[in-house]
């Protein structure tokens, strides 16, 4: 069975509280009897010496004769006089014990005479005795005679305002203690209610990280333990928040990071792929004029077309291999960059220079215009860069056709432009011409010598160099490349 903390608290205090009124009134009460008791007892002692003197006045006035005579003869006067003087039941008794008088009038009945016989034989030694019988208290002290004791007085006194004096005592701390318990154990309900609904709230909170619903302030405002825990609550709440998402976050870069490996994996079985398709084409062809020659080795047209076939091929494969290992060596290794600074327009017009001649041969005319500018920059990366490009802008241009190449600085970059008159790029394949392998025309990029790296050996060398290369839109015939360099 489930007992709620508030209960458990206010019974514990009730449990206290009884405990403490309990002892409390005990004590209390012992300490008023027992003063009654002693009051009464210096009350007594002092009737008992007036009866003395009043007997021993008695006997010395009166005719000589013996102590155990006098009781007998005046005994009974003296008792009702004594009861006159004091106000008590007085009973005088002889030194045999034997009573000679008494002021009461109703004699005590049997059972009590045995309690009041034991005090009587007790106080015929010369002490004092007493004994309470119902509300009464009998008081027996001994009578002094001229030598010894003569006798015994027994003074009777009621207890009966004493004893009712205890008894509203009693009924007060009764009463006055079950109401201080009530009203105790309301005002601690009461109050353990607020603790235990604190508890509640804490114990809301804790079942709410749990569901991963994080708290946004503690869920108590209190200046004492409870607040603390509730702080301390709240506080773990946002360690947990943070950590978790600090945790989200790892997984998805992480999960990023899975798939960027996936792609560059897939690229590079393409790459592959690529690279054996690539190397095959111009292999059979050597390999079928090499099978030729062998059957047909006296047919001079044959030779010479073999030769001049085997030639061009293995000058394709040679290039191809050249630009593998370019850009496999980019991809491998961080290039130890020689760095150097670099007047861009002396670079280009350098570039154009050696450009020139090829593009002469194919009737096109390359112009340059360039802005003084300054770039830190690999200077072998960057005459390998503008080659590959002027070279594509030669390639793939048209006769008579042209090729212009502009820089100029701009928020702190330096652009570099290089515009050419030639066939231009279709839409669909300006995203993928940067792939290594990948070819607009093939027959048009073999006939002119071309692998489908050159751009990509670009790219990878422009990022190298923390640039970037665009291919722009452009409105009429030919294609515009833009590349940006941070300038110095
Ligand atoms: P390639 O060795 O075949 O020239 P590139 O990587 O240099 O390989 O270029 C990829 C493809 O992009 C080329 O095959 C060509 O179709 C196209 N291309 C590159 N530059 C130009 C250009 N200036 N004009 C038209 N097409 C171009």
């Amino acid at each position: 069975m489930r007992i709620s903390i508030k209960l458990k608290f206010s019974l514990f205090l009730a449990v206290l509280l009884i405990l403490a009124l309990g002892v409390l009134s005990y004590i209390v009460l012992q300490g008023v009897e027992k003063n009654q008791l002693t009051q009464t007892e210096v009350y007594l002692a002092q009737h008992v010496k007036t009866v003395n003197l009043r007997v021993k006045q008695t006997y010395y006035t009166g005719t000589r004769m013996e102590p155990q005579i006098f009781m007998r003869q005046r005994g009974r006067g003296l008792a009702t006089e004594l009861a006159g003087f004091t106000g008590l039941g007085v009973t005088l008794y002889d030194a045999q014990g034997l009573q000679v008088g008494t002021s009461i009038q109703d004699p005590p009945v049997v059972d009590q005479q045995s309690e009041v016989n034991a005090a009587l034989a007790y106080a015929l030694h010369n002490k004092i005795a007493y004994e309470a019988v119902g509300d009464t208290l009998l008081y027996l002290a001994p009578l002094q005679g001229p030598e010894e004791q003569m006798g015994v007085v027994q003074l009777q006194y009621s207890l009966k305002s004493s004893q009712s004096f205890l008894r509203t005592l009693q009924n007060l701390f009764l009463t006055t203690g079950i109401a201080v318990l009530l009203l105790s154990f309301i005002i601690g309900y009461l109050y353990f209610n607020r603790a235990a609904a604190a508890i509640g709230r804490l114990k809301k909170a804790a079942e709410d990280i749990r569901r991963a619903e994080y708290i946004q302030a503690p869920p108590v405002r209190r200046k004492d333990e409870l607040g603390e825990l509730a702080e301390g609550i709240y506080f773990m709440s946002k360690e947990i928040e943070q950590s978790i998402a600090a945790k989200d976050e790892e997984q998805r870069k992480l999960q990023l990071a899975i798939h960027k490996l996936q792609a560059l994996e897939q690229q590079q079985k393409q790459y592959i792929g690529n690279i054996s398709h690539e190397f095959k084409t111009p292999l059979t062809s050597i390999k079928a004029y090499v099978d030729l020659l062998n059957m047909y080795d006296d047919d001079p047209k044959l030779l010479l077309e073999a030769k001049a076939s085997i030639a061009k091929e293995t000058q394709r494969l040679y290039e191809m291999v050249e630009k593998v290992l370019q850009v496999s060596a980019l991809e491998k290794y961080d290039f130890e960059s020689r760095a150097e600074l670099l007047e861009v327009a002396e670079g280009l017009r350098d570039v154009c220079a050696r450009m020139s001649g090829k593009a002469e041969r194919f009737g096109i005319t390359i112009s340059c215009d360039a802005e003084p500018a300054h770039i830190w920059i690999d200077k072998e990366s960057f005459m390998h860069i503008f080659i590959n490009l002027l070279d594509n802008a030669i390639k793939y241009n048209v006769p008579q056709g042209t090729i212009h190449v502009h820089s100029e600085l701009r928020d702190n970059r330096v652009r570099i432009t290089i515009r050419d008159s030639g066939i231009g790029i279709p839409e669909e394949a300006r995203e993928r011409i940067f792939e290594p392998f990948y070819t607009v025309n093939r027959d048009r990029s073999r006939q002119s010598g071309g692998t489908g790296l050159g751009l990509s050996l670009v790219r990878n060398l422009v990022e190298k160099q923390n640039g970037s290369i665009t291919l722009l839109e452009t409105e009429g015939e030919g294609s515009v490349f833009e590349l940006s360099f941070p300038a110095t």
